[in-house]
């Protein structure tokens, strides 16, 4: 029989029944039959155990070059083994004895290596073991084997064959049945998988209440733990017990995620997330104030070195370098006592918490015992761990459970007939794929002659007759009519071949023709629920929701009047004094022109990401820079202003100016915008950015003749704010160039330039886009009394690019790249814009200060690079 708990639940009804079966027969899994006959008869080698048996695999690959060292590549070399280890066909291949094609060579070489590993280690691949009993005669006198519930292996038939006293009976083809008479069938279809947690609920409750209280129910699904975890809460609180049965991957465990992020600290060069994930676990014994507090510390800083974190981890938490040390080799899992006695005195956590992660630990330590027995690595621990399953079991309720959460293998091994009803969960043909596997392995089988012989579909058969079988009430067959894509799902391929049997005609595609798939027999009694009752649903629970908090809903349009004072934040002066009157920058005041709720975000609420950046900031930062000191030695060691014949002479000191700043970098404060580079790519792009800004000199040589730079970086500090729209206005101007006539242009360096700079739209119409120059502009009249005929915005980027609103009497040529006609006010003299534009600000301004913040986008281009990802008026 398959497994031990069928042995058993064979052995229980063989005797209720007084079975002849219960004297005269043994009943046991090929694997025990397999121990005791080695017992006797075997070479005084072990039969190696599954995680051996991987660990030679991973072993075998690692001495393999051409093969990959991948636990898909060791499954592959476990299917092979299991399908032909030990047979006369697969020997006659592993020692060359037929001709194969050469790329089988690989797959043989590893195959001989990993027999070798485990004679090593005195243990025996369990084919193998068949295949040296085989070739003796064991068993002369009669015996008959029956093999029930599963499908003989190559190995077990070989053998049993090879015996003149052995009659082999096969269990014959896998075949579904009607449900056991006297049992109800019926369907469930939450309409997706928010409903079916409730769906279930009620079904058994109703289930209970109706009979199958005796003998309990199953549930068996794909996910069991999940499915577990999302109604046991609600189960338990109607007074209905219910048990987890099963396995949880050993990395879910909280301590297999731990040893797995340690082992992704020592060997990977990006840690920051893998430590806080450490620092998360409750193995590390840190709380998460101090988990996440270490998280902003590593990110606010892109040099952040890997052992500068371990450092500080090693100074957060005893347990890390415990767990350090785990890692390092199998022989050091003898310090997991440690582990383990925290895990003991833990408090506060249950008894099937503290269970689970002493199977985990245990694992550990059996798996890394094996390797050293195996002399294999820590890698290929890992990899055997991997996929391992740590049983684990859970219990809600305070009596013995009457519903038994599993998956349908374990289910299929339960005693027919014991239960009172089953509900076969998740049963779509994505949740249970019949996929025929031919691989590489299958080949090489083939190849040699031997017939695998296993079908998916017969196995999928076999395990759902026998869930069919257990209920002795009520079967219930669930699938969400829609999966997580909300696109239709279909019933698995055994749920057709069943409901077939209660067809009239299965050939008649008009009996099923409905969103079911079923006979009208069944239509009747269909279990539905929707997803529109959104708490009751995602609560489990029919209760009104309560009211845990009773607040007034938020406006987002608005700052409430108490809290209108804190809006905008006082200026401190340099003698320590505040400035009155509210103070804002140019750069403000356009966020706010832009949006006044993506302002409030950005500025007031201040969703920055906590990672140190490397972008359009940080690079336009490091451009002004260079900008502003090429300029400054330009002028000192050259010229006034950058001229054609002046342009080789200028390229050599912004080379020289851009090497410098690069190199200054990595010394200032991360909070200062830096320019960092930590990868190749990010190093490139630095390059690019360098190149860029010398190509740039070509358009200033051309630019402006006739004007010379006289300001940059021109500050306007708090203690000299100048009054604008009413209020204060600071900010630091990136450049002002005059002429000898005391005109002067306005010039702010940008990155790249789109058609919001430019003053006017295509059909002539005024934009109301950027304003950030024009707020200058006036500004610089206003504190130097400049005649401003330009407020322009210069493009350092690839396309040498000028917009913003020129004077008429600027000429257009002088500003290369400039589109004369989006650019120029034509309604009168400079100063004229600078007014209106002074004008809609203080109404702007007037609005910020009542509180106005509401989501409302000047363009759809405003809401681009908004951190307000859910607000209800993004556009474009
Ligand atoms: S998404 Fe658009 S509308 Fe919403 S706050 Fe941001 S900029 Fe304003």
């Amino acid at each position: 029989m398959p497994g031990q708990s069928a042995v058993e639940a064979f052995r229980k009804k063989a005797a209720r029944r007084h079975d002849a079966l219960s004297f005269g027969a043994t009943v046991t899994t090929p694997a025990s039959w397999l121990e005791q006959l080695w017992d006797v008869w075997g070479d005084g080698r072990a039969i190696a155990t599954r995680s051996q048996r991987l660990l030679g695999f991973f072993k075998a690959l690692d001495n393999t070059p051409d093969l990959s060292s991948s636990s898909g590549m060791a499954s592959m070399l476990m299917r092979l083994a299991n399908g032909g280890l030990g047979s006369r066909e697969l020997d006659a291949a592993l020692q060359g004895e037929c001709v194969l094609e050469e790329s089988f060579g690989p797959l043989l070489d590893a195959l001989r290596a990993y027999e070798a590993i485990l004679a090593g280690a005195n243990l025996v691949d369990p084919g193998r073991a068949w295949g040296v009993l085989a070739r003796r005669e064991l068993v002369s006198r009669p015996m008959r084997v029956s093999v029930l519930g599963m499908e003989a292996s190559n190995s077990l038939t070989a053998f049993c064959d090879s015996q003149p006293g052995i009659e082999l009976e096969g269990e014959g083809s896998a075949q579904i049945f009607p449900a056991p008479a006297g049992v109800r069938v019926r369907f469930a279809f939450p309409a997706g998988g928010y409903a079916r947690s409730l769906l279930l609920c009620d079904l058994l409750k109703e289930m209970l209440e109706s009979g199958c209280s005796e003998g309990g129910v199953v549930v068996a699904a794909r996910n069991p733990r999940v499915l577990y975890e999302s109604i046991a809460p609600s189960l338990a609180e109607a007074s209905v017990s219910v048990a987890f049965e099963g396995g949880v991957p050993f990395s879910a465990t909280d301590f297999g995620r731990a040893l797995l992020r340690v082992r992704d600290i020592s060997t990977s060069d990006s840690v920051v997330a893998c430590c806080t994930d450490f620092l998360l676990n409750p193995f590390s014994g840190v709380s998460s104030d101090a988990a996440y507090a270490f998280d902003a510390w590593a990110r606010a800083d892109r040099l952040t070195s890997k052992e500068a974190c371990i450092d500080k981890m090693r100074a957060m938490s005893s347990s890390f370098e415990y767990f350090e040390e785990l890692i390092s080799s199998p022989d050091a899992s003898v310090l997991s006592g440690v582990v383990e006695d925290r895990v003991r005195a833990a408090g506060g956590v249950s008894g099937a918490y503290r269970a689970e992660q002493l199977a985990a630990l245990s694992m550990f330590r059996s798996v890394a015992e094996d390797a050293r027995r195996l002399d294999a690595s820590m890698d290929d621990c890992f990899a055997a761990l991997e996929g391992a399953q740590v049983p684990s079991s859970r219990i809600a309720g305070e009596s013995d459970p009457l519903v038994r959460v599993m998956d349908s293998r374990r289910a299929a091994l339960l005693e027919s007939g014991s239960f009172g009803g089953v509900i076969l969960c998740d049963m779509t043909s994505a949740a249970y794929p019949l996929n025929e596997r031919s691989d590489a392995a299958a080949a090489l089988l083939k190849a040699v002659g031997i017939d695998v012989g296993h079908s998916t579909l017969a196995d999928a058969r076999r395990v759902f007759a026998a869930a069919v079988a257990l209920p002795a009430r009520e079967l219930v067959i669930e699938r969400c009519l829609k999966n997580e894509d909300a696109a239709e799902t279909y019933p698995a391929a055994v749920v057709e071949e069943f409901v077939d049997l209660y067809r009239n005609d299965p050939t008649d595609a008009d009996e099923i023709d409905n969103q079911y798939a079923l006979p009208s027999c069944f239509l009747s009694s269909i279990i539905e629920r929707g997803e529109e009752s959104l708490y009751e649903n995602s609560a489990v629970s029919h209760g009104e929701q309560p009211a845990s908090l009773v607040d007034e809903e938020p406006s987002l349009a608005h700052v409430s009047e108490g809290k209108l004072p804190h809006l905008v934040l006082p200026r401190f002066l340099p003698d320590g004094g505040v400035l009155k009157v509210p103070c804002f920058s140019a750069s403000q005041i356009e966020s706010y022109l832009e949006c006044p709720q993506k302002w409030f975000s950005q500025r007031r609420l201040r969703l920055d990401d906590l990672d140190e950046g490397f972008g359009a900031l940080e690079m336009g930062d490091f451009a002004h820079h260079a900008l502003k000191r090429f300029y400054e030695r330009f002028r000192e060691e050259v010229a006034p202003k950058v001229t054609g014949e002046l342009l080789p002479a200028a390229r050599a000191i912004m080379h020289e100016v851009t090497a410098d700043l690069a190199a200054e970098q990595e010394a200032r404060n991360p909070s200062d915008n830096r320019l960092v580079p930590v990868q190749e790519l990010e190093r490139r792009q630095v390059q690019e950015l360098m190149a860029r800004l010398e190509g740039y000199l070509d358009l200033e040589s051309r630019l402006l003749p006739g004007f010379h730079p006289t300001h940059f970086e021109y500050e306007i500090p708090v203690s000299g704010a100048v009054d604008y729209a009413g209020y204060k206005l600071i900010g630091s101007i990136d450049r002002i160039d005059m002429d000898d006539a005391g005109h002067a242009v306005i010039i702010d360096y940008k990155g790249s330039l789109s058609n919001d700079y430019d003053l006017y739209d295509s059909e002539g119409k005024e934009r109301g886009g950027k304003v950030q120059a024009l707020i200058y502009a006036q500004a610089v009249q206003r504190l130097l009394g400049l005649d401003v005929v330009g407020a322009i915005y210069v493009s350092y980027g690839r396309a040498a690019q000028i917009s913003g609103a020129i004077d008429v009497r600027l000429e257009p040529r002088h500003l290369p790249g400039i589109k004369a006609k989006a650019c120029t006010f034509a309604q009168g003299p400079l100063s004229d814009l600078l007014d209106a534009t002074e004008l809609r600000v203080a109404h702007a301004l007037d609005e910020l200060l009542s509180g106005e913040v509401a989501p409302r986008p000047a363009r759809k281009e405003s809401c681009k690079h908004c951190p307000e990802i859910s607000c209800p008026q993004r556009r474009g």
